[in-house]
């Protein structure tokens, strides 16, 4: 059974594009359980696309305005609702041969600075919120994407993050440090109750984007009990940097087994990025996944192992944050 810590399905399907990556259709005979579904409003056209090849440094994108922001993730909401998915609010909602979904917020531009509206999220589903994307808001600031580069870009949390942290610990929303600058993964990881998570992110040691994290911020979320989603983001594995699809499978079972090695096999999983990022040709979509637990099985992680990566890690997480 495949967890997965990252999609952008409602995305295209709100953009009334078609699936690149995760065709559902094609999900049981994957092994493919479902994950983290990501709610993500946009900003200028074109600009998350990361340059084809590295070195690239851009721009922080701008602020987007609150109230256009909270329209748009009510209107992926409503599309989120409509791929019919079972919505997960307990680790026991996840079962092999279905798709479960989690409702998750890429970036809380959408709540309102005071969090009068945290509650309503909440009683609608939502059960992972990422602070950030690649811009600043209300709460803190994302990296901007650049390679090579450190993480500790910009400022940590405002006062409304830190409140916004203690908030989601009381519900028990998952906070989700991947996009988040390493002034505010710390910030976080000091008044944090819940396990320290990175849905979609990689090792900076051994590929240096600013969307990944340094050994240090690897050793945290080791000694919280938490997990890192490895991302299949060809841009974000590859020791050069480059966006190219022509990019060996091999590459995410590196980073597993350096994240692996480093902070145990208990706090490393899956965070594909499917739908939103350029993968390799190797893995096409979700129906790549066996090829990938080949992969890992063939590097000498045992059944117990996988098992823990492809899925008991993050059920974990689940049932030490979620209440
Ligand atoms: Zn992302």
């Amino acid at each position: 059974m495949i967890i997965d810590g990252h999609n952008d399905l409602v995305l295209r399907t709100w953009r009334e594009q078609e699936t690149k990556h995760v065709d559902l259709a094609s999900a049981e005979a994957a092994d493919f359980a479902g994950g983290f579904f990501a709610l993500w409003v946009p900003g200028a056209p074109g600009a998350m696309d990361e340059p084809v090849l590295a070195p690239y440094n851009l721009p922080l994108e701008p602020r987007l305005p609150h109230a256009h922001a909270a329209v748009v993730a009510q209107e992926q909401l409503a599309v989120f609702r409509s791929l019919g998915l079972p919505l997960a609010t307990s680790p026991a909602d996840f079962v092999p041969g279905r798709v479960t979904a989690i409702l998750h917020m890429e970036g809380a531009e959408a709540l309102d600075s005071m969090l009068t509206d945290l509650v309503g999220w909440y009683r609608d589903g939502l059960r992972s919120l990422g602070l950030v994307w690649g811009r600043p808001n209300a709460f803190a600031e994302g990296v901007p994407f650049r390679f090579p580069g450190s993480p500790d870009t910009g400022p940590g949390l405002t006062t409304a993050g830190l409140r916004l942290v203690e908030a989601c610990n009381d519900l028990g929303i998952l906070v989700d440090l991947s996009h988040l600058n390493e002034r505010g993964f710390w910030d976080v990881a000091g008044i944090t109750t819940a396990p320290l998570v990175a849905t979609h992110s990689n090792a900076h040691a051994l590929c240096a984007s600013t969307r990944n994290l340094t050994d240090r911020q690897l050793d945290a979320i080791g000694e919280s009990g938490g997990v890192v989603g490895i991302n299949f983001a060809v841009g974000f594995l590859r020791e050069d940097g480059n966006n190219v699809v022509d990019t060996p499978l091999g590459e995410i079972v590196r980073h597993i087994s350096y994240i692996a090695k480093r902070i145990g096999v208990e706090h490393v999983a899956f965070g594909s990025d499917f739908d939103g990022a350029l993968v390799s040709d190797e893995v096409g979509g979700i129906q790549g996944f066996p090829a990938i637990v080949a992969a890992l099985a063939e590097a000498g992680f045992d059944e117990g192992d996988i098992a823990k990566i492809t899925h008991g890690n993050w059920l974990r997480v689940f049932g030490a944050t979620w209440r």
